[in-house]
């Protein structure tokens, strides 16, 4: 294989539209040879800076979640006493929300991750938190942090959906050679397990990984039109918190003027869940729901979208799912520690009201992935989600005009 073949190898899985922008492939082989930036649209992409080897780019492959997404481990999936053909292994299914009011107002649902983080910092476990807060000169963006005391995690709270690279310092976590956690996207958890059959380390030194469930962010063209539509010239937008401050609470836009706009999170992001724009990856996503994670938290409103009226004064409230002994664990410690609340067990049946976008998107993936496979487009790799056994669920009828829908979109 020439240089330019393995340059071009790496470079499809971008123009295949598995890349997220997680930044792990830039984080493993470093800024000569790869770098994240910006795409002409505004999306968080791998830019090659040398001449790759065959090495380089196979382990990209290994690691990289367009290419390859793993659950939690054999041995954490078998001890699990729980198991849902679309929701996976667990322990538990509960309500919570963090024990410190200002932990639940500050959230982005009822601030459970956060609680966690700070649990985790405070007790000692571990010595720093992975996680993403907003970036300082691309408001729109998240970007990378690393957290060492309980009020830097704190900067962290509420959800990002912006373009965001959370992995992008992963290597040089490992490096640090002391225990830590990591809160990302079920899809950055995903690659961290690709890279415990790589690198020794992660099993020994990341203790916990914690995530939000995941319907997917917004591109950043969506975000421009968004901010245009609404009068709002993105140059001068000093900061923009997407929700926390109550549930879901404002998207709270402030430009360098000084003036403030808060819209409702159904106007950001529109009353109707199928007009969402998303990244193409989001929409072929087979692990939105957290398998990788210790412990995954969700929202969980009665229609799966925020009431209006209710919202107003809606303190928030989680679904937490446990899926290993150790996130359970966690859980249990926390709670005993006063930094969660526990609200009490619920069910599938209230996961699957609560989450109908992430059951269905489940339940599709295999045929999905059918269609984008006849197109002649790299398919992610799977690793303990089930999706073939999820397929033989579905009707005829459904398996097929999924693949044919895939099969259209992979053919532009
Ligand atoms: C892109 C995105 C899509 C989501 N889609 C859904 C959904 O479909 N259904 C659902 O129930 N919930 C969804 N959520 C999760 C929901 O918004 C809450 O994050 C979740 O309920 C946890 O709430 P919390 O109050 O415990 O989080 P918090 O206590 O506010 O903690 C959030 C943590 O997540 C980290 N984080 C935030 N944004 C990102 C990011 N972009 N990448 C990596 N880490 C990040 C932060 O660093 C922080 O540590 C989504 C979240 C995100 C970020
Ligand atoms: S490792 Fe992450 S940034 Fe690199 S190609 Fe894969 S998804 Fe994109
Ligand atoms: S929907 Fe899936 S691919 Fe998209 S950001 Fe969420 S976890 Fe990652």
């Amino acid at each position: 294989m020439t240089a330019t073949d393995t340059n071009a190898r790496f470079e499809r899985i971008v123009t295949d539209g598995l890349c997220i922008g997680c930044g792990l492939c830039a984080s493993l082989l470093g800024p000569e040879k790869v770098r994240i930036n910006k795409d002409e649209s505004g999306e968080l992409r791998p830019r090659i800076q040398s001449t790759l080897d065959e090495a380089d780019v196979d382990l990209v492959y290994a690691t990289c979640p367009g290419t390859r997404c793993e659950a939690i481990p054999e041995a954490e999936i078998s001890a699990a006493p729980y198991h849902d053909l679309v929701w996976g292994p667990y322990h538990s299914l509960t309500l919570g929300w963090a024990g410190e009011p200002e932990v639940r107002f500050e959230g982005s649902t009822g601030g459970v991750l956060t609680a966690l983080a700070r649990f985790l910092l405070k007790s000692g476990r571990v010595a720093f938190v992975l996680h993403v807060k907003a970036s300082e000169d691309a408001p729109s963006f998240g970007a990378a942090t690393i957290s060492g005391t309980v009020d830097e995690v704190m900067a962290g709270a509420g959800s990002r959906y912006g373009p965001t690279a959370p992995l992008i310092n992963l290597i040089a976590a490992l490096d640090r050679e002391q225990p830590f956690a990591v809160v990302a996207k079920p899809c950055d958890l995903n690659a961290i397990r690709n890279l415990a059959h790589q690198d020794a380390r992660v099993d020994r030194l990341i203790r916990y990984m914690l995530t939000p469930v995941c319907g997917g962010f917004m591109p950043d063209e969506a975000m421009g039109r968004f901010l245009s539509d609404n009068g709002i010239d993105r140059n001068q937008v000093s900061s923009l918190r997407y929700r926390g401050r109550g549930c879901p609470g404002p998207t709270t836009i402030e430009t360098t003027d000084g003036t403030r706009r808060d819209f409702h999170y159904l106007d950001f992001w529109g009353e109707d869940e199928s007009s969402w724009s998303l990244p193409f990856r989001c929409k072929i996503c087979p692990d939105g729901i957290g398998e990788g994670a210790d412990i995954a938290a969700a929202d969980t409103w009665p229609a799966a979208s925020p009431d209006r009226e209710a919202s107003a004064t809606d303190p928030g409230t989680n679904s937490i799912i446990a899926r290993t002994r150790r996130g359970a664990e966690l859980l249990e410690a926390a709670t005993a520690a006063g930094f969660l609340e526990d609200g009490g067990p619920v069910d599938i049946e209230f996961m699957n009201k609560t989450q109908p976008h992430q059951v269905a998107k489940k339940r599709n993936m295999r045929a999905r992935f059918d269609g984008l496979r006849r197109a002649g487009s790299l398919v992610p790799e799977t690793i303990g989600l089930r999706l073939d056994a999820l397929y033989r669920e579905n009707s005829t009828t459904q398996n097929r005009d999924q693949e044919e829908g895939a099969f259209k979109r992979a053919k532009g």
